[in-house]
Order: C-alpha cells, then structure tokens, then sequence
C-alpha cells in the first residue's frame, strides 16, 4: 500500500472501515497520536472525541488547511442536502400514486422543467455561491466562530441556538419577501422565482441572484450576528441549522402536503400547504417557516378564506372540483395582480 493510500485511511472511522484501519495502524502508528501531531489539534483532548467529532478531527486535519476544509464542507454539505432533499420529491412526480398528495394536482412539473431548473442551479451555486462560500472561513476567524475546533457544544445549545435562528430567518424573510413584491423589487427580482405558479423542490433556490442574497441575508445573518454578539458558536451548529433551513425550504417548494407534514401536528409551521399558495395566488402568505407573521399583520386573510371555501365541500368529489375552480379562480387573480404590479414599476 502507498504511502499516500495508508495517510488517507488513517483518517477513516474505525468502525466503518475496521481491517483497512487496522493495516493503516499497523504500518503508521495510531490515529489518535496522527491526529495529535496535526498542528490543528496539538492543544486539544482527543481522548473523550464522539464518532461525529472524530470524523469531523480527521477531516480537518487530513485536509490541513482550515480555509479550504470549511469551504468544501459548506459546499458540499449545501449540494447534497438541496439536490438530495429534491430527489425523492422529482420521483413522486413521475409516480401518480402521490398525486392524492399533490396540492395542485393537475399541475405536475415536467422532467424538462425540472432538469432545467436543476441545471441552472448547479450553474449558480458554482459561479456565485462557491465564491462567496471561500470567504465565510475568514469571516469565522474575524468573529471567532469555531471551526475545526473541539469538542462540539451540547446538543441543547445546539437545540436552542437553531431555534433561534429560525425565528430571525423567518422574520426577517417575511419583511423581505413583502419588500421584493413592491413593484420595482417585484418586476427587476422576485418576478423570476414566480415564474412557476406551482412550485417543486428544486424552485426553492430559483431566483434573481440579487435574491439569492437577500433572502439569504436571513439565514446566513442571524448566525454571524449571534456569533459577532456572544462569541459562542460553532461550525457544526451553522451546517445543522444550514440543513434544517435546506429542508424546509425545499419542502415547502415541494408541491406535496402529507398528512404526516410538520403543520398538520405543529400548527404553528408554514411547510408546502401555506406556500405553494403564495406561488399560485400571489398575494398572501410571505414568510417562510410560521404563520404568525402574516397572521399579524393580515397578510393571510384570503388564504384563510380559500381554505374555508374548500372546507365546505361535502365530499371528496366536491372538494376535488371546488378546488379545481378556486385554483384556477386564485391563479387568475394571481396573474392579474402580478401584471398589475409590473405595470406599476
Ligand atoms: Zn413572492
Ligand atoms: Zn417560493
């Protein structure tokens, strides 16, 4: 075995890859002591290290540059978790059992639609995100996030700290979102990611790239400004909250209301029911994961009477053809007020 082939299965987890473990160490001594002599962990106890901290110190310190380590890790993580949260949703879409789920089910998007959008996406996050990712671990550093560093926090820091980036997304979303429907915002940016009255998975980053920015402003703010205040953060907590944020907002975009979906037992949460609305109508229902806000501020009153309308079908069949009318009521008005709004600007 190379040299080079031994190094890198020094840094495998033991218990996944144990007889290859066993002849890195075999030839080149013990993980735990390689692992000590990586200048990124010469002051760190490595003896009390969980599975996922061992995997995470081993990834660091096998690739050796925190810059590029983090980097690579946000990225990757972001692309796996996007086109993997959108895979299973471009299958149901081939499959009509899943269509008694399907919000709109008339509207099923095409393989084409979803390719080009999948394509145009992986463009994006190549040129435009990929760039900006290679300036967050110099960010970290000037706000003393933790990077490689260990141990983790406790998973109720963890626990409370995603929470609360939640709420902050989804605030500062909701005001953001009712800015980019004003007429100017609307025409020159929002108008792209409306161009699919009935959403799927991959619509959940389709956007103005100008967009991209300011919606993102509100996942990725809420982290640095918490970390810029109390200096108490820690990498792996922004991927989980990063990953949490990915699944809702492709969920949301998926099209698809399940009777187990978060807000039938969490009333409280958006998920695809509330948005795929604002995609159809237009008007109504801005924020991205709760309710509350448009609730406050009155932003979900022909939502809540669209629904009551539906509610009053006295059958499965008059349900199906109440919305088949409301739906096509709701997307025409829709387009109406969306001319509307370009006209204006
Ligand atoms: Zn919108
Ligand atoms: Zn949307």
């Amino acid at each position: 075995m190379s040299s080079k082939v031994i190094e890198f299965f020094q840094y495998l987890p033991n218990s996944l890859f144990p007889h290859l473990q066993m002849s890195a160490l075999n030839a080149t001594g013990h993980v735990t002591e390689t692992l000590a002599s990586s200048p990124l962990y010469q002051s760190t106890n490595l003896s009390q290290m969980s599975l996922i901290e061992s995997w995470w110190a081993r990834y660091y310190a096998y690739i050796g540059d925190p810059l590029i380590a983090t980097a690579l890790l946000i990225f990757l993580n972001h692309e796996i978790v996007y086109f993997g949260r959108s895979l299973p949703f471009c299958i149901m879409d081939t499959m009509p059992y899943f269509r008694k789920w399907k919000i709109q089910p008339t509207k099923i998007p095409t393989v084409k639609a979803q390719w080009d959008v999948a394509m145009h996406m992986l463009f994006c996050h190549f040129t435009m995100e990929l760039p900006l990712i290679g300036g967050f671990h110099p960010l970290c550093v000037y706000l003393g996030l933790a990077t490689h560093e260990l141990p983790f926090p406790t998973w109720t820091k963890i626990a409370w700290q995603i929470a609360l980036f939640f709420v902050i997304e989804d605030t500062v979303h909701y005001w953001m979102h009712r800015w980019l429907h004003t007429p100017k915002l609307y025409k020159m940016i929002h108008k792209v990611h409306h161009e699919f009255p009935a959403p799927f998975g991959l619509v959940a980053e389709y956007a103005h790239p100008l967009e991209v920015l300011i919606l993102g402003a509100g996942t990725i703010g809420g982290p640095i400004v918490f970390c810029a205040i109390t200096h108490d953060l820690h990498l792996f907590t922004v991927l989980v909250w990063m990953t949490l944020r990915l699944f809702q907002a492709v969920s949301a975009h998926s099209g698809y209301d399940f009777p187990w979906s978060m807000h039938n037992w969490f009333p409280l949460w958006a998920g695809a029911e509330h948005h795929d609305y604002h995609h159809m109508a237009f008007v109504n229902n801005f924020s991205s994961s709760f309710r509350h806000w448009d609730y406050f501020f009155g932003t979900d009153t022909k939502y809540h009477a669209y629904k009551a309308r539906l509610r009053a079908a006295k059958n499965q069949a008059e349900r199906q053809r109440l919305q088949k009318v409301e739906d096509q009521k709701a997307e025409a008005e829709g387009i109406v007020a969306a001319n509307e709004t370009c006209a204006k600007a």
